[in-house]
């Protein structure tokens, strides 16, 4: 008997965690962390059945934090074992987690200053989840795995790893599970999977076949708006900008995000539809992601091979400045427009986009370019909402500067991306399917899709419910 049980990802998009249980192993896949809700701290543990059960193995499929955030918390538990993933997500995750500890160390030691200050004693959840050194030794522990060859994971599984096209190095995991009577079952987790034509990485590569499958449904109800769109409509703000001597902040996550307008500006300076203008890279983190992007070429699909093979790239972004340091970032203060700055975070949160915005948001010939998607709550949201005025460090800025929002630049494959998945891996037989990893409304909707298109009945779990296979 096999069973999956998801501790996260249920009916939302974070907290990614499968216990698979074998007649002889178990396996976790992903363990990532809750992100985005006031109630996160209660949630970013390690379930009680996860903590009875010895893991034997960890398969994970991607370095985003929503899935590899709550690795180190075994680790620091004690898990010793395996964590099968692929180079690149090692090294990607590398800089996630190493930036996630050390967020949590400096908040813990803030909350602990100002507690002493006002003679109070902190709460257990004020204690960071981990630190640097389980960072390490989670890492330590990382199994490197190539894509498409199969790997033994456990006595009686073993996992190929497909490409995802959501992320460097995001893999669908294939586990071929052994079973007691000597039949093999094929158990497919999707992973995150990426659209089409994504900057650097290769199309989604669906194995042939699963008996089980457990797939993502992020945009399970809908389509991205057209990246041809978004591109025109993003060629026009930096020609807009250009031609006032203004100024273009685009508020980015330093992993993907960075890297893929960066891919974006090298070709509308390729193909002279912008003039090559300096591009502040203000993101000691997405400068590290560039360097692991220039590691793992070997993962490029052709066009993106084929532009970094011949120094094109690094030709069209002859203009990148690269801000490593806090003294190099505040210089950009003192520059003359136009130019073009890629900072963090990508919701306006944290990080360095704070003083530029501080800086430049009551000018009106600049321009903040927001891309990625804005949780609510966010400073990023109240821009994309229209605000008038926000308060950045505690002081007030009206909004005067031009906030667009472009909305075609997703890493997500929107849901015909997701039902073509579908349909190849279901092109020799229909997968028992269960939709994780969407809000309720998308994976509801997704369901209703592949039932009409091709009548299954999909089922839709809940956090904590053990799926007998
Ligand atoms: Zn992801």
């Amino acid at each position: 008997m096999i069973t999956i049980t998801p501790y996260g990802a249920a009916g939302e998009v974070t907290g990614s965690a499968y216990l698979v249980e074998t007649g002889s192993s178990t396996i976790l896949v992903d363990f990532g962390m809750f992100q985005g809700d006031k109630d996160d701290d209660a949630r970013n543990v390690i379930p009680g059945r996860i903590h009875r059960m010895d893991i034997d193995a960890v398969v994970l499929t991607h370095a985003h934090l929503d899935h590899c955030g709550r690795l180190p918390l075994l680790v620091r538990e004690g898990y010793r074992g395996p964590i099968f993933t692929t180079p690149a997500a090692r090294d990607l995750a590398e800089i996630i987690l190493l930036d996630a500890a050390h967020i949590m160390e400096s908040d813990f030691e803030r909350r602990r200053r100002r507690s002493e200050q006002r003679g109070r004693k902190l709460n257990r959840y004020d204690q960071p989840l981990y630190d640097t050194d389980d960072v390490t030794q989670t890492l330590d522990l990382m199994e490197e795995t190539e894509y498409n060859a199969p790997t033994r994971v456990t006595k009686d599984c073993s996992v190929i790893f497909h490409d995802a096209g959501h992320m460097l190095g995001s893999a669908t995991v294939e586990l071929r599970i052994e079973e007691d009577n000597g039949n093999e079952r094929i158990v497919v987790f999707s992973g995150d999977l990426g659209p089409p034509n994504f900057p650097y990485l290769r199309d989604p590569e669906p194995p042939s076949k699963a008996d089980v499958l457990v797939l993502e449904s992020t945009y399970g109800d809908r389509d991205h708006k057209s990246l041809d769109d978004t591109l025109e409509e993003f060629e026009r703000i930096l020609i807009e900008a250009v031609d006032a001597n203004g100024k273009v902040f685009i508020p980015a996550f330093a992993i993907g995000r960075a890297q893929q307008m960066m891919f974006h500006l090298a070709e509308l300076i390729r193909k002279q539809r912008i003039p090559s203008l300096p591009i502040f890279l203000d993101s000691p983190m997405a400068i590290k992601a560039v360097n692991v992007y220039r590691m793992h070429r070997d993962l490029f699909d052709a066009e993106s091979t084929k532009l970094s093979e011949h120094g094109q790239m690094d030709h069209d972004l002859r203009s990148l400045v690269l801000c490593t340091t806090a003294q190099e970032s505040k210089q950009i203060n003192e520059a003359t427009g136009p130019f073009i700055v890629i900072a963090g975070s990508g919701m306006c949160t944290a990080g360095r986009i704070m003083h530029h915005l501080r800086n430049n948001l009551e000018d009106q010939r600049s321009h903040f370019i927001i891309a990625g998607y804005q949780a609510r709550g966010s400073l990023g949201r109240r821009l994309v909402d229209g605000a008038s005025e926000v308060m950045i460090h505690g002081e007030r800025r009206f909004v005067k500067a031009k906030i667009h929002t472009l909305g075609g630049f997703s890493a997500h494959a929107g849901q015909t991306d997701l039902v073509g998945w579908y349909a190849k891996v279901a092109a020799n037989g229909t997968p028992l399917t269960f939709l994780t990893h969407g809000e309720q409304e998308a994976r509801t909707a997704l369901k209703d899709k592949l039932s009409e298109l091709y009548n299954v009945n999909a089922y839709l779990p809940a956090y904590s419910e053990h799926l007998v296979l």
